[in-house]
């Protein structure tokens, strides 16, 4: 990456763009990619039954289009889509008359993992691929190679090709096969997250008086792993935040109906003086102590955080 660093470059997509504007970039770049010096690179993969197709396009001027298929039992899509791009890339360094190789991929993510130099799940591909390109660049200064992100909501029609073709194949393994190790480690942890959820929705496994929240979709939000899980994705960037929600969903707060509960002596209605027991249901929907805002729904996790921002005295301590 220092020796040749010119000679590798990447094209992402402008996410604020106009989708048929991405797609006339892409044209322009077929267009006046379409020499015989030049190698386009078109590769994606897609999984069906646990049977992963990877497919790799070269186009070329002069040259008939070649397309190369494998197929892989129990691997990941991540580790099948970089495959495709090693295949391509393996199979165009190798060409005599190439000096640039445009890899186009709806997977740009997977292009900056060839780039990571860290410790990675997909760095016997990237290393290989390295060593791939390190012969390509040694044979001339003017080699290079280019990535170009080309997202599939896009639909462009060289991309949309290989895409269709991925997902046409049906194969049946006749060969035994090993799984391999980040399919495993993928297995493994899809399980402990069913388990996981299944205690969840057992009510003796989150409490008795958790409060359950909906989705915007109106469905009852599930524990998760993605992004930090659903509830810190919604109050985790806000310590005092976090702890006035966490104590209003597992009803551990400074309330009149926690004091019941466990200090039955002391006093338990609420400040208000409208309500007999100061309950999370009464703060939440009808206290007067508290601004009123509430969705008519009056349980999904966005309204019920901006209910406690617009309140910072509700499940706080005084
Ligand atoms: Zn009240």
């Amino acid at each position: 990456m220092d020796i040749f660093s010119d000679c590798f470059s990447f094209n992402l997509v402008d996410k604020k763009g106009k989708d048929n504007i991405c797609a006339q970039e892409l044209d322009n770049l077929v267009l006046s990619n379409f020499i015989p010096s030049s190698a386009l690179v078109l590769t994606d993969a897609s999984i069906k039954d646990n049977i992963a197709t990877s497919i790799v396009y070269v186009h070329q001027a002069n040259y008939p289009l070649i397309k190369t298929v494998h197929h892989a039992v129990l691997v990941t899509s991540s580790k099948a889509k970089l495959f495709t791009m090693r295949c391509g890339i393996n199979q165009v360094c190798n060409k005599d008359n190439i000096s640039k190789i445009v890899v186009i991929t709806d997977s740009i993510h997977l292009v900056k993992c060839i780039f990571n130099s860290l410790l990675h799940p997909l760095q016997s591909h990237s290393a290989a691929i390295l060593s791939e390109l390190r012969l390509f660049f040694n044979k001339s200064q003017d080699n290079s190679i280019e990535f170009w992100e080309c997202p599939s909501r896009l639909k462009w029609r060289f991309h949309k090709d290989v895409d269709k073709d991925s997902k046409s194949f049906k194969s049946t393994p006749i060969f035994p096969y090993k799984t391999s190790w980040d399919f495993c480690k993928k297995t493994d942890s899809d399980n402990i997250a069913k388990q996981w959820k299944m205690c969840f929705q057992a009510s003796d496994g989150k409490g008795n008086n958790f409060l359950d929240l909906l989705d915007n979709d109106y469905n009852i939000i599930k524990p998760s792993y993605i992004k930090g899980g659903p509830w810190l994705q919604a109050f985790g960037h806000s310590n005092s935040l976090c702890t006035r929600a966490t104590r209003a969903i597992t009803n551990h707060a400074l309330i009149g109906e926690y004091r019941l509960r466990f200090f039955p002596n002391k006093n338990f209605s609420c400040p208000c003086n409208e309500y007999p027991i100061e309950t999370r249901r009464h703060i939440l929907h009808e206290c007067r102590r508290f601004n009123g805002y509430w969705n008519p729904r009056r349980d999904s996790l966005s309204h019920f955080v901006m209910f406690l921002t617009l309140n910072p005295k509700a499940f706080a301590f005084e």
